[in-house]
């Protein structure tokens, strides 16, 4: 009989049964059997992160969730944050759409002074 094919989970299920200390790779804190676990890139693959070993990491859903989207009111810090400046940078400087904000008309000829007189430009 052909053996099993061991998943992911399975192995670190066994893993840990077997009293192993894996630690969370944001939080630092031992993962135990149950929890939910999630394999995270370091560098993400939307910032053109591997999906190679070396750029994997375990770490619980939680700390993984709060890396991707940030825990505060904005995202800054945060890998969508990082990815979303990426994008911004990438994209380059901001195009109008649309016609130019026209000027106020003010004659080219003439020239305002700081006390408010107005004279003709030589
Ligand atoms: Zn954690």
């Amino acid at each position: 009989m052909p053996r099993k094919r061991a998943t992911e989970r399975q192995v670190i299920a066994v893993l840990l049964s077997q009293g192993a200390v894996i630690p969370c790779y944001r939080c630092k804190i031992a993962l135990t059997a149950g929890e939910a676990v999630e394999r995270e890139h370091v560098v993400p693959l939307a910032l053109d992160g591997t999906d190679e070993p070396e750029n994997w990491r375990y770490s619980h859903k939680e700390c993984h969730a709060r890396q991707t989207n940030g825990s505060r009111a904005t995202s800054y810090g945060s890998d969508k944050h990082a990815i979303a400046k990426g994008k911004r940078l990438a994209r380059g400087p901001r195009q109008r759409k649309g016609k130019a904000i026209p000027g106020r008309g003010f004659d080219r000829k003439l020239r305002k002074r700081m006390d408010g007189t107005v004279e003709i430009r030589k």
